[in-house]
C-alpha cells in the first residue's frame, strides 16, 4: 500500500539551506550546517536534550519536544484512549466557540487568503507555489535570530504546512525515484525548518504530526513513532490532541492494525469529535478503512455514505486517495467517475439515434 522513503528518517536533521532553498541532511557542527549544493554556511538553532517523557511525569513538554524515544508514541496512544481523556475531548468539543489556530484551511493569514482555497491541486501548484515560496523566504528570520511575534509564527507554520502539502502531492506526481524523493525531501525540509523555529509553540506538535503521518505514508514506521514520541503526552489543546489521533491512525493503518484505529477513534464504538472540519473528514477516512479491512462491510458503506453526505464526492474522494486507504471505498467512487464519463457520450449518441429516427 505504501511506497518506501528514508525521506523522513528521525534520526537525522533535514533542513532547507537559507541560501539556495536545497533540503540537506545536516552533519551540524558548532550549530552550523554546510550546504552540499551551494557551499553556504547555515546557522542552526539547536533545542536542549532534555530526557525523554516517562508515565507519570505529564506536562513536560520541553522533554517530549526532543526525546528520540521510540515508545514515547505508544505511551501518547495509552493516554489518548484513556475514558477521562475522551471525556474531556467530548467536552471540549461540545463547548460554544469554534476556535481553530491550528487549522490552516480555517485560518490562513490574511493577505494570502486567496491562496487558501484549493479545488485542484494541479491548478493550485501552478498557480500559487513560485508565489508561496517567495512569501516563506521572507518570512523566515535572519540567521541566528529568535522568533517571538505571534503573527510571524503563524505565518511561517501557514506556509510551511502548505508548502509540504504542495510537495507531497508533487512526490505523487513525478515518476522517477530520485524525483519523488527529491519532493520528499522538500516536502521534510520545510517542515522540520519551519519546527526549529517554533519549537516551544503549539505549531511544534502539529508540525510533528505532519512529519509522522508522511513518514507512516513512505513506510518509515520507526520514524513516524519518534516523530509522533515528540508531542507533549498530555496536552491540553484540543485541536493537538486530533492531529495526533489523526497520525497515530496513520501509524495504525500502516502496520495493518485496524482495532487501533477503532480504539482511538471511535472506542466502545462512540465516534471521538473534532473540532476541525479537516480532521473530522480524515477520522471519517480512517474509520472506512478500518472497517472495510476488517470485513464490516455494512459499517464502512454507511460510514461513506455519510463522508459523502458531509464532505462531498471530491473531498471524500481525494481524502481517501491522499491518505491511500479503504482500497474498496476507493475502487467504487472511481466506478463513479467511469460511469459518469461513459454515460455522457451514452446520452449524446442516444439524442442523435433518437433525431434520426424522428426525422426519419
Ligand atoms: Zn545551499
Amino acid at each position: 500500500m505504501h511506497q518506501t522513503s528514508q525521506a523522513f528518517d528521525a534520526q537525522v536533521r533535514v533542513l532547507e539551506c537559507r541560501n539556495c532553498g536545497a533540503p540537506g541532511t545536516m552533519q551540524l557542527v558548532d550549530g552550523k550546517f554546510l550546504c552540499a549544493y551551494c557551499n553556504a554556511v547555515n546557522l542552526c538553532i539547536l533545542p536542549s536534550s532534555p530526557p525523554a517523557p516517562t508515565q507519570g511525569e505529564p506536562g513536560d513538554h520541553a522533554a517530549a519536544a526532543t526525546s528520540a524515544d521510540p515508545q514515547a508514541a505508544r505511551l501518547i496512544e495509552q493516554q489518548l484512549i484513556n475514558p477521562k481523556r475522551i471525556a474531556w475531548v467530548r467536552s471540549e468539543v461540545a463547548k460554544p466557540g469554534t476556535s481553530l489556530a491550528l487549522d490552516i484551511s480555517a485560518n490562513p493569514p490574511v493577505d494570502l487568503a486567496s491562496m487558501a482555497t484549493i479545488t485542484s491541486w494541479t491548478t493550485w501548484i501552478s498557480t500559487w507555489l513560485p508565489a508561496l515560496r517567495e512569501h516563506w523566504l521572507k518570512a523566515l528570520p535572519a540567521a541566528g535570530q529568535s522568533l517571538t511575534d505571534a503573527a510571524i509564527q503563524h505565518r511561517i507554520y501557514w506556509l510551511a504546512l502548505r508548502l509540504g502539502q504542495a510537495y507531497g502531492i508533487q512526490a505523487r506526481h513525478v515518476v522517477k525515484p530520485e524525483e519523488i524523493e527529491d519532493s520528499q525531501l522538500r516536502r521534510r525540509a520545510v517542515l522540520e525548518t519551519a519546527l526549529q523555529h517554533l519549537e516551544s509553540t503549539p505549531y511544534a506538535s502539529v508540525l510533528r504530526c505532519h512529519l509522522s503521518r508522511a513518514a507512516s505514508h513512505a513506510g518509515d514506521l520507526p520514524s513516524a513513532r519518534v516523530w509522533l514520541g515528540r508531542c507533549p503526552p498530555d496536552g491540553d489543546d484540543l485541536e493537538v490532541d486530533g492531529e495526533i489521533r489523526i497520525a497515530l491512525a496513520a501509524i495504525d493503518a500502516t502496520e495493518g492494525n485496524l482495532e487501533g484505529i477503532c480504539q482511538i477513534l471511535e472506542p466502545g464504538g462512540d465516534e471521538v469529535p473534532f473540532r476541525s472540519e479537516e480532521l473530522t473528514l480524515d477520522a471519517l477516512a480512517y474509520r472506512i478503512h478500518a472497517h472495510e479491512q476488517l470485513g464490516h462491510g455494512a459499517v464502512a458503506k454507511q460510514l461513506l455514505r455519510s463522508a459523502l453526505k458531509d464532505f462531498g464526492f471530491s473531498r471524500v474522494f481525494g481524502r481517501l486517495r491522499m491518505e491511500r486507504i479503504a482500497p474498496r471505498a476507493r475502487h467504487q467512487l472511481g466506478l463513479r467517475i467511469v460511469f459518469k464519463w461513459l454515460a455522457i457520450p451514452a446520452l449524446v449518441i442516444a439524442a442523435v439515434v433518437t433525431l434520426i429516427y424522428m426525422l426519419g
